[in-house]
């Protein structure tokens, strides 16, 4: 009987009409993504990159210390050494399908190389486009070169 009555006089839609009237004038939560952001720390693994020296030159020496601790085997490197006795990668892709983002790869990296920069808006569309080789890494370090050294100043006094 009670329920029935609840029935006829709409108890439940008038209760959830004040649900939603109180949270109407509320603070939102919701996020308008992609115009709006939530804050990102300055250690968000994002895209890869390969970053250079003011001068221009490619920060990597090849040592292949990120190739050797990314769990996910997804780096290949290959190199050779060039006439002035430097070394230097002739191949440096990451397979961003296999990457587990860990940072593993940045973390070992002697010389801010390979870096997991901001960007989380990327995507691939077909096969192999998420198949990085060195040019986009460089491409990618080369456009965003001036955000990744003030994210890494920024954590560097708390490593
Ligand atoms: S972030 Fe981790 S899984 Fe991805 S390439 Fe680097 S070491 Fe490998
Ligand atoms: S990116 Fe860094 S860790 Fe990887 S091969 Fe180059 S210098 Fe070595």
């Amino acid at each position: 009987m009670t329920n029935l009555v609840k029935t006829f006089l709409l108890g439940e839609l008038v209760k959830g009409m004040g649900v939603t009237l109180k949270n109407f004038f509320a603070r939102k939560e919701t996020i308008m993504f992609p115009e709006e952001k939530t804050p990102q720390s300055v250690r968000f693994r994002g895209l890869h990159a390969q970053r250079r020296y003011p001068n221009g030159e490619e920060r990597c020496i090849a040592c292949k210390l990120c190739e050797a601790v990314c769990p996910a085997l997804a780096i290949n490197i290959e190199s050779e050494q060039r006439e002035d006795g430097t070394r230097r990668t002739t191949r440096y892709d990451i397979d961003l399908t296999k990457c587990i983002f860990c940072g593993f790869c940045e973390e070992a990296c002697p010389v801010d190389a390979i870096v997991e920069t901001h960007i989380l808006e990327y995507h691939g569309e077909k096969r192999g486009d998420l198949y990085y080789t060195k040019p986009m890494l460089l491409a990618v370090g080369d456009r965003y070169e001036s955000e990744i050294a003030k994210r890494k100043a920024a954590d560097a006094p708390y490593r």
